[in-house]
């Protein structure tokens, strides 16, 4: 099966290419290195191309004949997004119109997209969210992935596309090998901040602690990347059975604040993390936890190595290994 994954040199998406080189997959990367790494694109081929480019983006479809898209390419920094929301909009919108036209095009109809939680916004409800939870996305990040999702769904309406789009909750952790793992630049998220911290890099602002949860801070649904990527494999066989548009949640039913996985991170490195409250963050929810049922019935998915303890313990080895090889430095590491 030929395969292209856009964004395949950034987190979640060399993860997937990661999983994917087991099997008998021919894999095409395309992405333009604005975010990801060329040392994450594991020895595929890679399309250096910005997905605006229409006119490239249209042949590279046409040209590669492929059976499946997987669509991770994307800006998605919530600060920014509200800063700059043209690039959000040329890139996250604008940039998967082109590469639906061109699949469209091309006679390719299978796609898997990348979705998050963000979609959902502030949740109505303090119970795990379905994925018939009301969309009502609260900043430009969010909205761009949710425009793209219904677009997406017209499209198969109309063109008869087969689509599945992932609502990821709170992507963490690295891949087990040891060679691929998270490196954002600025880095905003939860983990790679704590073990920064941890690493006496920088301390850790904690965004609030007058929540109205159990210890004050928000309550978040860390899903292992490794089960993201093993998710978007599940969902190739999925669409061979059921064509049409599925949404799917990704994310574990459980929930952990801010300050639980700061204790669990301390206690898996015996070290203390330096740690100053800050103000909230804007747009940050309180608690934004996951239904998976549907991804575990139907794509018969389980998101089996995300533990808080396994996430943190292969974040931490992966955190170590840039450290040794100042891999952020140099995007030729290999
Ligand atoms: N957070 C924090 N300090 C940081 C980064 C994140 O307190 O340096 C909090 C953030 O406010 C949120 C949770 O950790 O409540 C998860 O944030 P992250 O950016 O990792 O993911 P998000 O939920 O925003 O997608």
């Amino acid at each position: 099966m030929k395969v292209l994954v856009t964004g395949g040199a950034g987190y979640v998406g060399s993860h997937l290419v990661e999983l994917l080189k087991l099997s008998n997959f021919t894999i095409h990367i395309l992405d333009d290195l604005s975010t990801g790494h060329l040392w994450a694109c594991q020895d595929c081929p890679l399309i250096q191309v910005d997905l605006t480019n229409r006119a490239a983006v249209l042949s590279i479809l046409a040209e590669g004949k492929y059976d499946a898209v997987f669509h991770f390419a994307a800006k998605s920094i919530v600060s920014e997004s509200a800063t700059n929301p043209s690039i959000y909009y040329n890139t996250n919108v604008i940039g998967s119109i082109n590469l639906l036209d061109a699949m469209i095009n091309a006679g390719t109809r299978n796609l898997i997209f990348s979705s998050t939680a963000a979609v959902y916004g502030t949740p109505i409800t303090n119970e795990n969210i379905d994925e018939q939870h009301p969309t009502n996305p609260i900043n430009t990040y969010g909205r761009s992935k949710l425009m793209i999702e219904q677009i997406i769904k017209d499209y198969c309406d109309a063109y008869q596309l087969n689509s599945i789009v992932f609502r990821y909750f709170n992507a963490a952790g690295a891949s087990p090998s040891g060679k691929i793992g998270e490196l954002h630049s600025p880095e905003t998220h939860l983990i790679p901040n704590i073990l920064k911290s941890i690493r006496n890099e920088s301390p850790l602002s904690v965004f609030g602690d007058d929540y109205n949860t159990h210890d004050g801070t928000c309550i978040r649904d860390y899903i292992h990347v490794v089960d993201l990527a093993f998710a978007h494999k599940l969902a190739l066989q999925f669409l061979k059975k059921n064509p049409g548009f599925n949404a799917f949640n990704l994310g574990t039913e459980t929930g952990s604040s801010v300050m639980q996985v700061i204790n669990v991170c301390e206690k898996l490195l015996v070290v203390k993390a330096e740690i100053r409250i800050a103000d909230r963050r804007p747009g940050d929810p309180e608690r934004l936890v996951a239904t998976n049922q549907k991804a575990c019935s139907q794509l018969n998915w389980r998101p089996s190595n995300s533990s808080l303890e396994t996430i943190i313990n292969s974040a931490w080895r992966w955190e170590k290994l840039l450290k040794e090889t100042k891999m952020r430095k140099s995007d030729h590491f290999q």
